[in-house]
């Protein structure tokens, strides 16, 4: 069909989307990326962050915490470490991540591991933000 293409969203441990789609938007590692139909061939590295796409004229979100893109052939998959659907994702578990991620980096002692602590705030961030 005119004016969409074939989405796919894969995670360790299965395909998360597999969809017809018209556009979308992910978070590339130095800002946004959007694809409409009949992109260039491209590969990108992700960051942690929210993935809109739209589907039908409607918008849906996935969060996800880095990977690559690969568009070729008005096909895009998205390789993620973690992707979740705005329909799976626990927003408990994601609050209390960023609770635990916060108060990590507000109590940090010279044992304290900064940068995880700030990749899992960035994580639950996303999650937070793909539901919301
Ligand atoms: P937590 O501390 O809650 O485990 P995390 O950021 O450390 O969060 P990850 O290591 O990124 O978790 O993910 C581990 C697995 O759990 C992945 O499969 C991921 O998709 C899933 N996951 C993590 N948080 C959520 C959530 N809030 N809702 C649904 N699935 C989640």
């Amino acid at each position: 069909m005119a004016g969409t293409y074939v989405f796919n969203v894969v995670a360790p441990d299965g395909q998360v989307l597999n969809k017809e789609i018209e556009f979308v938007v992910v978070p590339g590692e130095n800002g946004e990326i959007g694809v409409l139909p009949n992109h260039a061939p491209l590969i990108a590295g992700l960051g942690i962050g929210v993935i809109r796409y739209t589907e039908n004229g409607k918008v849906n979100k996935v969060a996800i915490s880095g990977g690559f893109m690969e568009v070729i052939h008005n096909k895009v998959t998205v390789l993620a470490n973690t992707a979740e659907t705005a329909g799976n994702i626990n927003i408990q578990r994601a609050e209390a991540a960023k609770e635990r991620a916060e108060k990590r980096l507000k109590e940090w002692t010279p044992d304290t591991d900064l940068a995880r602590a700030e990749v899992a705030l960035k994580r639950a961030i996303a999650r937070i933000k793909a539901v919301s």
